[in-house]
């Protein structure tokens, strides 16, 4: 008889957890799952997967319009919403799909309910005790809701995508990667929209350069930015209306107001402490370089650790964790030079450092940057720039960081994280040759560094 029911039981069917029961499962071990909502997590159920189809159906309303210059008459064009959603719902259902067949396929045991913990090698769900040598937990994050008066008129990201109608005015707040995203999508998609940012700039954290080329184009498409301010209050009006009141004294009246202003992890009743499972100081699962937390039997992966928030990394971690626990290979994530994107229109993507973390780090750097039209919008007449960046070590001479703003920024981005990941030299991006005629070929035509003087003074 085994001593426990499954050698492995993962909480959360997250990009994170789904991938660790699978490898694990492949290694022969006994695996068990808990879900309590939709199989695929945030990412596949409403996140980077539904996000990006909204994307592209909201950049439709410029394609139609580049199309003129090319000698394209395009009938008016009408959107419908639900259409969209439907659509949309139909292929995340069958992603899902996917998911359960995938656990099932591995031989993994899925348990449809929430799990809590017991103690550290007990789960019980829906009144159901199950034992366990090893729990990975992979619970993910939810949307941070602040306290002001009014706040429960507000949606998040969550409700976004299940709108019944596309809100002809729109105030998202908030400055990092899920507002700017969503102010893209709502804004191509015809509504009106207003940004809230604490901040003077949206994307704290991201390259200055990168900041202001989005700033700047976003506003040209349309989004109006209020920076420097909050929600005070919010009040709903007998006809729907949303009356937002923000701390600068200033008012907006809109239809909708979505608030992406950060996520927490989804440690609250869960049963951590009786597992005893301590928390960071941000309420993440504390964890070390193996992903194991201090319960010694208790692993965790993904957003609930808050270490970066990407379905690429928490797979990874997951992987890492299998390797380690499950294969006999201990190894450790690595967490440097993690590539992502924000698809903003335009979007933004980005490896390595930024030229303010390298100079902070007091390494003498070169700084190659490019900002151009693209060649597609000498004929669609469009007003957009690109902006592509390369911090080097004037010293070791490597790219420590790539930067860019512009059409098919994560396409581009994700080839140069290979060769920084790989140590790549400046002088290793000059012999490459470039594909031309591409946006691309400019990381590797970048011939003069930026002029240290001209850079200091336009600062
Ligand atoms: P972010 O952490 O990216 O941004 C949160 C934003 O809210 C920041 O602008 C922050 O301001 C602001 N903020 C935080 N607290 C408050 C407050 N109390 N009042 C007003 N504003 C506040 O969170 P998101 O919710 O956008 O996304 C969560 C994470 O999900 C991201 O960090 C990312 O890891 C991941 N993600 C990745 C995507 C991708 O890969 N494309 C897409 C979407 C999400 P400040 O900057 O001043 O702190």
């Amino acid at each position: 008889m085994a001593k426990y029911d499954y050698d492995l039981f993962v909480i959360g069917a997250g990009s994170g957890g789904v991938r660790g029961a699978r490898m694990a499962a492949a290694t022969g071990a006994r695996v068990g799952i808990a879900e309590e909502f939709r199989y695929g997590g945030t990412c596949v159920i409403r996140g980077c997967v539904p996000k990006k189809l909204l994307v592209y159906a909201s950049h439709f309303h410029e394609d139609f319009e580049d199309a003129a210059g090319f000698g394209w008459q395009v009938p008016e064009a009408r959107f419908d919403w639900p259409s969209l959603i439907a659509n949309k719902d139909q292929e995340i259902a069958r992603l899902e799909g996917i998911y359960r067949r995938l656990l099932d396929g591995a031989g993994v045991e899925m348990h449809d309910g929430r799990a809590v913990l017991v103690d550290p090698h007990t789960v019980e769900v829906g009144g159901r005790r199950m034992t366990a040598g090893i729990i990975l937990i992979a619970t993910g994050g939810h949307p941070f809701i602040p306290d002001h008066p009014g706040i429960e008129h507000a949606i998040t990201s969550n409700e976004a995508f299940h709108l019944s109608e596309l809100p002809r005015r729109v105030a998202v707040a908030g400055g990092g990667y899920i507002a700017v995203e969503f102010a893209g999508i709502f804004n191509g998609l015809g509504s009106e929209v207003t940004q809230i940012y604490r901040g003077p700039r949206v994307l704290r954290g991201f390259d200055e350069d990168v900041r202001a080329t989005v700033d700047t184009e976003m506003a040209k498409k349309g989004v109006a930015f209020k920076y420097n301010t909050i929600i005070d209050r919010v009040t709903k009006r007998p006809d729907g209306a949303l009356d937002v009141a923000l701390t600068d004294g200033s008012a907006l009246e809109v239809d909708c107001l979505m608030l992406a202003i950060g996520r927490r992890p989804n440690t609250k009743g869960l049963g951590l402490e009786d597992a005893g499972v301590a928390l960071g100081e941000n309420g993440a699962v504390a964890v070390d370089v193996h992903s194991r937390t201090s319960q010694e039997n208790i692993y965790a992966v993904g957003d609930v650790t808050d270490r970066i928030n990407l379905t690429p990394v928490a797979i990874a971690e997951a992987m890492a964790f299998v390797d380690t626990v499950f294969k006999g290979l201990p190894r450790a994530m690595d967490h440097r030079n993690v590539a992502s994107a924000v698809f903003s229109q335009p979007p933004v993507a980005t490896v390595g450092l930024t030229e303010e973390e390298a100079r902070a780090q007091g390494q003498r750097v070169e700084i190659y940057r490019s900002s151009f039209r693209a060649l597609r919008h000498t004929l669609s007449g469009r007003d957009e720039r690109s902006m592509m960046k390369l911090v080097v070590d004037a010293d070791s001479r490597k790219v420590l960081g790539a930067h860019m703003v512009g059409g098919d920024a994560a396409e581009i981005i994700q080839g140069v994280a290979i060769a920084v990941k790989m140590g790549a030299t400046k002088e290793d991006f000059d012999a490459t040759v470039g594909i031309h005629p591409t946006a691309a070929e400019e990381f590797v035509t970048m011939r003069e560094p930026v002029a240290e003087p001209e850079k200091q003074a336009a600062e």
